[in-house]
């Protein structure tokens, strides 16, 4: 399940609350990092932190540090799988043909204003950063080395941005490199037989 289903989730948190295996893996999460930063967490203190904030708010700042664990944690796996986390995100336009740019934006002040968020803003633990280099290199395609395009992709205008910025940054640091990969050629099927 992916975490755009946490609005859904929260919907239906009255009816399944009382089951803690059922929580979404990112609410998990969150939860688990909460619970890490103030070791002191008392149920009657966290019950209202899981029902109460809004879903869409965007305003809480999440370090890179956490999103570097988040990638690597189960809750992430569970999430995502092998697949990168674009590649089950689909765009919503009308009619047969999507419009060439993608939304300008996903969050505007400080909240989720569309229903279907692209795959950067929808999940709040994916902090685009020069230092998170493993979430960077999924964005990034095997055969030139270039940044995947947002019709491909699906990010907003807002976070392609800031993707192509974190991934120069990136390579100017030396965290992210990129090899041609080795071609061997066998030159008769370019000149013909060659005569020795
Ligand atoms: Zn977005």
């Amino acid at each position: 399940m992916l975490p755009i289903a946490r609005g859904i989730y929260n919907g239906l948190a009255s009816i399944t609350r009382n089951s803690r295996g059922a929580l979404h893996t990112a609410s998990a999460f969150r939860c688990k990092a909460a619970t890490e930063n103030e070791a002191e967490a008392v149920d009657g203190e966290e019950e209202p932190k899981s029902s109460g904030p809004d879903p869409k708010d965007r305003t809480q700042v999440i370090p890179v540090e956490t999103s570097i664990r988040y990638l690597k944690s189960v809750a992430y796996k569970e999430t995502y799988g092998d697949d990168f986390v674009w590649s089950q995100y689909r765009r919503n336009h009308k009619g047969m043909y999507a419009p060439r740019k993608t939304r300008k934006t996903c969050i505007r002040q400080g909240k989720i204003s569309t229903g279907n968020p692209c795959p950067i803003c929808r999940d709040e633990y994916l902090v685009l950063d020069y230092r998170n280099t493993e979430l960077l290199e999924q964005f990034i395609s095997p055969h030139n080395g270039e940044v995947l395009s947002y019709s491909k992709t699906g990010l907003c205008q807002k976070s392609h941005l800031r993707l192509r910025v974190a991934v120069e940054q990136a390579r100017d640091s030396g965290l992210i490199t990129y090899d041609v990969p080795f071609r061997e050629y066998d030159y008769n099927e370019f000149y013909g037989q060659q005569k020795s």
